[in-house]
């Protein structure tokens, strides 16, 4: 399952000089408006290899990005994993020990287990808990088209249609199934919470359209919540949008998928989609459409995201 190396369009950037932030956090910054208006927080780096956030947190930072109402906090999150990128195995600098954005319950953040990411998690916690509006910058590992997820709340859904782009939406009704994201940090997974909290995958991790994505995405959202001039952006022309059934998390290191797959393939319901030891992966729907195949097989990561669409 493992295909040649795709062309690295963005390189990492030494970050050492956004490392004090004016928080008490590393790489965490924020600036009050000293007016009332939401708290809007823009994250990248969840994943170390995810260089688009990188790029757009850079991008509002360098051009002295000041909120006209509110607070706006910026910040920078697995830096360590970041440092650690080798674009012979690019990859490979997604984490050190554990998936940042899977370790966001109280089960975890309270939990007696240490690691880079439990770590940086429990200091990035007081400046996430603080957000009313959350997005969270991401890219795939596969050059597909880019899209949002986020919890299946009405308050996410009004964020995400009211942008331009992406048009896709993966919806999740019930979590991720292999563990809590940061977009559901406490009340961003309860219905009775409020605000909104969005994961935005911009497209494949290397490619500097990805990058403009996510520069551009970032500062729809701070111009939808009014916290940067410019013009309302228009919402999507035609959205789309897919609802998580299941998640496969790969169980045998013979994890295979039965054709070659990036994403976005159709599977009549009761078609097999991969195998994982005895293991047989089959839509459960007629349309089930998958999202985020693994790349390369590891035991105990996410295999696939089977999904359906929407009507
Ligand atoms: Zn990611």
């Amino acid at each position: 399952m493992t295909e040649a190396l795709p062309s690295i369009e963005v390189t990492p950037r030494d970050l050492s000089r956004y490392r004090a932030g004016n928080t008490g956090i590393d790489y965490v910054h924020r600036f009050d408006s000293g007016r009332p208006g939401p708290h809007v927080m823009v994250n990248a780096l969840t994943h170390g290899n995810e260089f688009c956030g990188m790029v757009a947190v850079c991008h509002l930072l360098d051009s002295g990005v000041r909120p006209k109402i509110g607070t706006l906090t910026l910040s920078f999150a697995n830096v360590a994993a970041y440092e650690t990128f080798d674009p012979a195995r690019p990859f490979d600098s997604r984490l050190i020990t554990h998936n940042l954005n899977r370790i966001w319950s109280s089960a975890w953040l309270d939990g007696s287990e240490d690691s880079v990411e439990l770590r940086r998690a429990r200091e990035m916690r007081p400046a996430v808990a603080a957000a009313d509006y959350i997005l969270d910058i991401h890219s795939t590992s596969q050059d597909v088209v880019p899209f949002w997820v986020y919890p299946a709340f009405e308050r996410n859904f009004e964020v995400a249609r009211a942008l331009p782009r992406p048009e896709v939406h993966l919806v999740m009704p019930a979590g991720l199934g292999s563990g809590t994201p940061l977009v559901q940090y406490d009340g961003h997974g309860r219905a009775d919470g409020s605000g909104a909290a969005l994961v935005v995958e911009c497209g494949q991790h290397f490619k500097q359209a990805t990058a403009d994505l996510a520069v551009e995405v970032a500062t729809n959202f701070l111009a939808h919540f009014g916290l940067v001039d410019g013009p309302k952006p228009r919402p999507a022309a035609s959205p789309r949008r897919y609802e998580l059934l299941r998640t496969h998390v790969i169980q045998q290191p013979t994890f295979a998928f039965v054709r070659p797959v990036v994403g976005f393939e159709t599977f009549a319901e009761g078609e097999l989609i991969a195998t994982d030891g005895p293991l047989e992966i089959r839509a459960p729907c007629d349309d089930c459409t998958i999202f985020m195949p693994a790349r390369t097989v590891i035991v105990g990561r996410e295999g696939v995201y089977l999904t359906r669409p929407m009507r």
